[in-house]
């Protein structure tokens, strides 16, 4: 036998019966994005790499350490596979001039890609949701793709405050992180002396991203460094009043973190991630914030803009871990199949009820012909429909088809061919 080739290390593949989950989750999203008025956006995979320096900041994770990055050898071209969506949206947004007419709420679906150690919620193909608000200055749009997270978490079956909590923070504008990044770099040089060598090597290059540390031993000096809410002024207060005043009227439960800077350099004024306690440091199910600076350093006219990305995976781990149950789709019919002769009469039938909207799963001829019946029931019965079609020879010679309720629902009878749409029509008025 020829060598076995296996998929890249921490890209996964997505079978059935576990892609009908992903499935579920896709389309809770969509009827989600069409309440809120998104429109689906759908990009490359692969971008010039200077979007993503240029876009994410040259030294965050992500741009130092986790992207696919190459070289096209057709033409020299700097390539990366898209570690996240929000720049390559940007880009499209200002090459096609998106905002011309106004502002854009916009949503994606997608994979991405990140060169990280695989792990329980963190691979290196990994897929995200996200939204983008583009050309919005307003808290307004912020508070609603807060509550579009929170309405999504209802669909999926997940309680807000026990199985994903909200936590907010402002990072103001430029002006007001400069004063905060020399008092903060001011207070970490003081305490040079306690840093790892990450926070050592980031105190001049990105001060503020110290403050994310997941070292234990850091935390009672990043605890004490001097936050940047006491450095925001009256309008940056303000803007996250407002975003707060929707939230409490809502209902929506959230602290607010005055450490959560996200990994992003892209980020002002409002930020946001959703967590979870149930993943282990796998915990930031969904993450997003406002990026009023990012549309013109892409090169586009300045439009403020706002959004978020979620990870599917982490989230349908969550989704599981929560107990709550998508529903696993099974066909509505199984058609039997006793005599390979019936196989034109029967396949134009079910043309039909499929037409009419009826799943039909068709049991295959193998290279004898027709299967034994007692292995097509089994198959039948494990298939989950509720009926099997019986397409015998003397019944179909009749102008009939068999039918059999496989969930115990009445007695089997004989069912005219002229009358299956019409009891297709009764079955899918009443499922
Ligand atoms: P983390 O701190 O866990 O590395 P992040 O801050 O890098 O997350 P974002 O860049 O904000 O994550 O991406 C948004 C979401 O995408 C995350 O909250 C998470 O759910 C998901 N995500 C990010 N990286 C991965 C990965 N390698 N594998 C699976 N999901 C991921
Ligand atoms: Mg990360």
């Amino acid at each position: 036998m020829a060598e076995q080739i296996k998929a890249v290390k921490g890209m996964n593949d997505i079978l059935p019966p576990d892609s009908a989950r992903w499935e579920w989750l896709e389309d809770k999203v969509r009827a989600l994005m069409r309440r809120y008025g998104y429109q689906n956006i759908r990009t490359p995979i692969v971008e010039p790499t200077p979007l993503f320096v240029r876009g994410l900041g040259e030294v965050t994770d992500i741009v130092e350490k986790e992207m696919y990055s190459f070289v096209d050898s057709m033409n020299g071209d700097a390539l990366s596979l898209r570690p996240e969506n929000t720049a390559g949206v940007v880009r499209a947004t200002v090459e096609h001039s998106l905002l011309y007419e106004g502002g854009k709420r916009l949503f994606y679906i997608g994979p991405m890609f990140r060169h990280e150690r695989p792990q329980k919620g963190r691979y290196r193909q990994f897929h995200q949701v996200g939204a983008e608000a583009l050309g919005f200055a307003g808290p307004d749009v912020d508070a609603e793709l807060i509550l579009m997270c929170a309405s999504l978490w209802e669909d999926l079956g997940l309680k807000l405050g026990e199985d994903v909590r909200l936590e907010l923070n402002s990072l103001g504008q430029i002006e007001e992180r400069q004063a905060h990044r020399a008092a903060l770099i001011a207070y970490l040089e003081a305490h040079a002396d306690a840093l790892d060598e990450d926070a050592r090597r980031r105190l001049h290059s990105n001060p503020l991203r110290i403050l994310d540390t997941k070292n234990p031993a850091l935390q009672p000096i990043v605890e004490a460094a001097p936050k940047l809410l006491d450095f925001l002024g009256e309008a940056s207060l303000k803007h996250l009043e407002a975003v707060r005043a929707v939230l409490d009227a809502a209902g929506i439960a959230y602290r607010i973190n005055p450490r959560l800077v996200r990994g992003m350099d892209y980020y002002n004024l409002t930020v946001f991630e959703w967590v979870t306690e149930r993943l282990g440091s796998q915990g930031t199910v969904c993450g997003g914030g406002r990026y009023d600076t990012l549309i013109e350093q892409l090169g586009g006219k300045p439009a403020p803009a706002v959004g978020w990305g979620l990870g599917i995976e982490r989230l349908l781990l969550l989704v599981e871990e929560a107990g709550a149950r998508p529903p696993v789709p099974v066909p509505d019919v199984y058609a039997v199949v006793p005599d390979a002769a019936a196989l034109p009469q029967l396949m134009v039938t079910l043309q039909a009820l499929r037409a009419a909207g009826v799943s039909v799963l068709q049991h295959p001829l193998g290279k004898e012909g027709a299967a034994s019946m007692k292995s097509q029931f089994k198959k039948a019965d494990g298939s989950g429909a509720r009926y099997a079609l019986v397409f015998g020879a003397s019944e179909l010679a009749q102008g009939q088809v068999a039918l059999k309720p496989l969930r115990g629902e009445g007695e089997q009878r004989l069912l005219p061919l002229g009358e299956v749409a019409a009891w297709a029509g009764t079955l899918l008025g009443a499922a």
